[in-house]
């Protein structure tokens, strides 16, 4: 909805267009939209500050029967005008459904005067409690507070608060220290890295992560020799950790496809040697049964990932403008998602199903221009050239963006042909070399 707007800054007035209905049942990509905390926000044409404008909104989640009206509380309305709003805001939601559509859970709309909460209430039907949400809170409170104290001050932080600082604790410091590192910010990386390791050192947690990671690290220089993890070479590391089953887990969840029938086969005549030897086996016995459970959380697991992926594309599917869903919906996006694209892509075309191929190659074209969009410039510029139609097509991309045109642009090239090369894909290496002659010539 197109509505007046007055910059906060500079109080210039103008028109800004709001979303009023989040329907994520008709528009899954507002719901992101939302939670990253862009719903509604305008940028001014005078100053080009940016704002987030406080009106009132409905938010309808038909899949979890969620109907809340977000009433933010500056309005500072009168509870007849309120009514009013909410009264006109719920006829619209409805409108824009078809009457079998229409549930009785929508005459009675939540009113959610603060918006933190109704994002928190969004949240717990993706499965993010309000615990979750607090455990995380916490956690980037003490990684700040470490951060800011000298050592024996994170020693007495570390040993009061041992019981937050997790796998998840571990993954946002780095983040941090990612962040960091690409920023520059020398300094602040090298004081996470004391951090890390001092962590490791003083807590449970990160003790087992670290023979956790010496094993993996150990498995992973044999791969190396060996060419590949087989099953046989994963038995032998799991045996000689057997005594300690975060290691073996951290193990298995390394080398995962080696965790095979035949991985099984060979534990289970072990076990039956030391029987027929008269050698207590039981020790391997319960090695295998918690293998076995763990290859089946793995496929449980595997199944709820395929399973969440279709959910994205059913949802992309539905949604009326593509693109912006897609956008939305980025990071969900991923070479699983890819997968059961293409999966969904040659179902739709045994079947004949052409209103579906349509829809799915809408999306999957999206994606590749978003990913497109993303590319850095000089990315871009290579999938341009590989695609163009002859070398005169060539010639003028390269005359467009003479600025790219240096030897790490070059290096690029041959890099990519390398990749190309390596996976016997002739045609793009042919097309490359004749990029590279080119660029040479330009050089
Ligand atoms: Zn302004």
């Amino acid at each position: 909805m197109q509505s007046q707007v007055t910059c906060p800054s500079c109080r210039t007035q103008f028109v800004g267009d709001l979303h009023q209905i989040i329907d994520v049942g008709q528009n899954p990509e507002l719901k992101e939209l939302l939670l990253s905390g862009y719903l509604n926000v305008v940028q001014c044409p005078n100053c080009s500050s940016v704002t987030q404008v406080g009106t009132p909104f409905l938010y309808h989640d038909p899949e979890h029967e969620l109907f809340m009206v977000h009433m933010p509380m500056e309005m500072n309305l009168s509870h007849d005008e309120e009514q009013r709003i909410i009264g006109q805001l719920v006829r619209s939601a409805m409108d824009r459904l078809s009457p079998e559509e229409r549930r009785g859970y929508m005459l009675q709309p939540q009113t959610i005067i603060n918006l933190q909460t109704l994002m928190e209430k969004v949240l717990e039907t993706e499965g993010v409690t309000p615990e979750m949400m607090a455990q995380q809170r916490s956690q980037a409170e003490l990684l700040e507070q470490l951060i800011s104290s000298d050592k024996d001050a994170a020693l007495g932080l570390i040993r009061e608060r041992e019981d937050v600082i997790d796998e998840s604790f571990f993954a946002l410091m780095r983040t941090m220290m990612a962040s960091a590192e690409q920023g520059g910010q020398d300094q602040s990386y090298l004081h996470l890295i004391n951090l890390q390791a001092l962590l490791y050192r003083e807590t449970e947690y990160g003790q087992q992560l670290e023979r956790q990671q010496k094993a993996i690290h150990l498995l992973s220089s044999d791969a190396k020799k060996a060419g590949g993890v087989s099953p046989k070479l994963l038995l032998q590391h799991v045996l000689a950790n057997r005594g300690d089953f975060t290691v073996v887990d951290g193990l298995v969840a390394a080398a995962r496809p080696a965790l095979n029938y035949e991985f099984f086969v060979m534990l289970s005549e072990k076990i039956e040697k030391r029987q027929k030897s008269g050698i207590s086996a039981d020790e391997l016995v319960a090695l295998r049964e918690h293998l076995l459970e763990l290859q089946q959380k793995f496929e449980k697991r595997s199944r709820e990932v395929v399973a969440q992926a279709q959910r994205t594309l059913d949802k992309l599917l539905q949604s009326t403008h593509k693109p912006a869903a897609v956008r939305a919906s980025l990071n969900k996006i991923d070479e699983l998602f890819m997968m059961v694209l293409s999966s969904n892509l040659e179902q739709a075309e045994k079947l004949g199903d052409k209103e579906r191929i349509e829809a799915l190659q809408e999306v999957q074209n999206s994606i590749v221009q978003e990913m497109e969009d993303q590319a850095p410039p000089e990315f871009r510029l290579v999938n341009q050239l590989l695609s163009s139609k002859d070398e005169a097509a060539m010639r003028q991309l390269l005359d467009e963006n003479e600025a790219l045109l240096n030897p790490s642009f070059l290096e690029l090239i041959q890099a990519i042909s390398g990749q190309a090369d390596e996976s016997n894909d002739k045609e793009i290496v042919q097309r490359l070399t004749q990029v590279e002659s080119l660029v040479v010539e330009r050089l």
